[in-house]
Formats: structure tokens, C-alpha cells, sequence
């Protein structure tokens, strides 16, 4: 039974699929191609780093508009929201203007990243996305109802000495991100302080359409997940980089995990977080690409007992419905970005 209501590993291939949740920062276009033979829309994300490890966002605007330009099927962009290391109330009426530029130029959404509530101030003092000094950038996107993907905090293992992280992917990047292991910064607000941030923001803006990047930040508990979604029924979520987390909760409970799944079904976007780059080799991303995708997908569509190296044991595949998969991987992310609705045709 299960066989006819579940795809196989090589449906991945045959049905559509969107990716909402990647970076492509090189104008190496082959990952655009290859992303078309494998029916993946991909929806690469601008971020306003600020920092020199990145590209500039400048430079990555570049790349969105020729990307845009010739591969318009199989490639669309979220923005950045410029800020800057301080904010002041001008900062975010320019950040408005720039919206409205963005929204123009053809971004799909706009996105947030976690500077604000880690590093970015107001008045000398860390600032949070809750700030009075937000409100008029969140009734803008009400009002022009562009979407918000925000990433705010981290996941809850940020805040855990590098041993009692859950996950090999968590331990391995904030062992090389210091200045992002919260741990480390006893002064900076803790995992509960950054998601009550975001909820007080979600409470004040209940029109605003809000995708929580990385499952919210909340990927350690199904549960938490729930309750959010619960609460906040404009706010949906993207899997990048967190499947690891769900599959992590799949060990011990399978049961809940797919019963999330199931419940959930019209919140969750799928998203693999990938960066393509003109730092590594095509041969490596592309093997990267494959990875995460197969693996993912093999987690969500079959049954058998699987392991990734980011987790810790082996885990059992999802088996999820056809029809489970087709909101997940396509249809969910076209109604929390409605401009991708010309994928439906
Ligand atoms: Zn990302």
C-alpha cells in the first residue's frame, strides 16, 4: 500500500519541486541548468552579511538580476533588507524605499537575517525585531504584502557547550563561528529571549506573511514548532538546514515526527540551504546539491532506516503522502510567495 501513496527515489527528478531556500552567490549558471533537469525551481536569498567572510550584497544583487534575466524558470530571488550596524529611524524609512526598489526589480520576499538580535543596535543597545523602531518597515510589508523570511536567533544548540549539541552540522559550524556560538556570550540574549522577540513581533503584525527561516529556531522540539504555528497562523517555516533536527527527533520518535508532518502539512517549505560559490568546485557543489537533496527526499518519501552524518544514530524514513510532499516541496512555499504562482501553469 504504502508503494502507491508514497513517490519512489526516482519520482525526485520527475515531479516539481521548488527549493525555497538556498544561496547562489556565482554567476556560474550551471547549477541554474542543472536545477531545471531535476524540475527544482530554485529561490536564492540575499543576505545583508555585513561581514567580509560573504560576498557583498551589492555583488549579490548582481547575480540575482542576470540569474533573473536568463533563467527565469528555474530561478527567482528573495532580498535583503539593507540595514545598517546602527540603526536609526532613517535607516529603516531608506530600508522602506529600497522594499519597493527590490519589489520592482522582481524579489519574491524580502529577508531579515539574525544580525538583528546578535549584533546590529539602536541607541548603543542590541536591538531585537520586537523594537518599536521596526514598526514602520513591518506595516510597510503589511501593506505592500511582500513576504518576510526572517532568521532570527539560532537553533537552540547555539546556546549549548559544543558537547551537548544534538547535531554534528550544529557542533561543526559553531566550532569554526565563535562570534555566533551564544554559548561563549553569556550577555547576549538567550534562545527563549529571540523567540519571544519574534512572537511579540508576529502578536504586533498579524497581517504580515512571515516564513521562520530554519524552523523558526524552534527545530529542537516538534512540539514548540506546533505551538507556534498554532498561535500564529500567518507565520510558516522553512526546513533549510534543520531536516537534520527533525530526523534527530525521528530516532526516539517516529511517530510524532510524521504525525507533525502530517498535521502541519500546509506550513512547512522545503529549502536545502545550499550555497553555491566561486570558492569550492563545481564538482564538489554539485555533489554537495545531490547530497542534500537525495537524502532529504529519501527521508521524507521512503521508509527505510537511513543516517546522514549530521546525526548522531540511525533514524526511519517519513514515508509521507504524495500529496503530503507535493505542498511541502512545491505547493506551500507558492502560497507563502505568491509571486511563484506562474510555476503553477
Ligand atoms: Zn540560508
Amino acid at each position: 500500500m504504502e508503494k502507491d501513496c508514497s513517490y519512489s527515489m526516482d519520482d525526485f527528478s520527475r515531479i516539481k519541486k521548488i527549493d525555497a531556500h538556498l544561496h547562489y552567490y556565482t554567476s556560474n549558471d550551471a547549477f541554474a541548468q542543472f536545477a531545471k533537469t531535476q524540475q527544482v525551481h530554485l529561490v536564492s536569498i540575499n543576505v545583508d552579511f555585513m561581514e567580509d567572510e560573504w560576498l557583498p550584497l551589492s555583488k549579490q544583487k548582481e547575480i540575482a538580476s542576470q540569474l533573473k534575466e536568463k533563467h527565469s524558470d528555474s530561478y527567482s530571488f528573495i532580498d535583503a533588507i539593507p540595514f545598517k550596524p546602527a540603526i536609526t529611524p532613517s535607516v529603516i524609512e531608506d530600508a522602506c524605499q529600497q522594499i519597493d526598489v527590490e519589489k520592482r526589480n522582481g524579489a519574491i520576499g524580502v529577508k531579515i537575517w539574525k544580525n538583528i538580535g546578535m549584533k546590529i543596535t539602536y541607541r548603543d543597545q542590541l536591538v531585537m525585531i520586537d523594537n518599536p523602531v521596526f514598526t514602520p518597515l513591518l506595516e510597510h510589508l503589511e501593506t505592500t504584502k511582500l513576504p518576510l523570511l526572517g532568521h532570527f536567533g539560532e537553533p537552540r544548540n547555539c546556546w549549548l557547550p559544543l558537547s551537548e549539541m544534538t547535531v554534528e552540522s550544529d557542533k561543526k559550524y559553531y566550532s569554526s563561528h565563535p562570534e555566533f556560538h551564544m554559548f561563549l556570550h553569556k550577555e547576549m540574549p538567550s534562545h527563549k529571549e529571540q523567540i519571544e522577540a519574534c512572537n511579540h513581533m508576529l502578536t504586533k503584525h498579524p497581517k504580515l506573511n512571515f516564513i521562520g527561516a530554519h524552523l523558526g529556531s524552534s527545530e529542537y522540539s516538534i512540539t514548540e514548532i506546533a505551538r507556534r504555528l498554532d498561535q500564529y497562523p500567518n507565520m510558516n517555516m522553512d526546513l533549510a538546514e534543520r531536516v537534520c533536527h527533525l530526523q534527530h527527533q525521528a530516532i526516539e520518535n517516529h511517530q510524532e515526527v510524521y504525525d507533525f508532518m502530517i498535521k502541519y502539512q500546509d506550513r512547512l517549505i522545503y529549502g536545502s540551504d545550499m550555497v553555491f560559490t566561486d570558492s569550492k568546485s563545481e564538482e564538489e557543489q554539485f555533489n554537495e546539491l545531490e547530497r542534500r537533496w537525495k537524502s532529504q527526499w529519501q527521508f521524507f518519501t521512503q521508509t527505510n532506516m537511513q543516517n546522514t552524518w549530521e546525526v548522531y544514530g540511525t533514524f526511519k524514513g517519513l514515508g509521507l503522502p504524495k500529496e503530503v510532499i507535493d505542498k511541502i516541496y512545491f505547493r506551500n512555499a507558492i502560497k507563502a510567495y505568491p509571486s511563484l504562482s506562474f510555476l503553477e501553469q
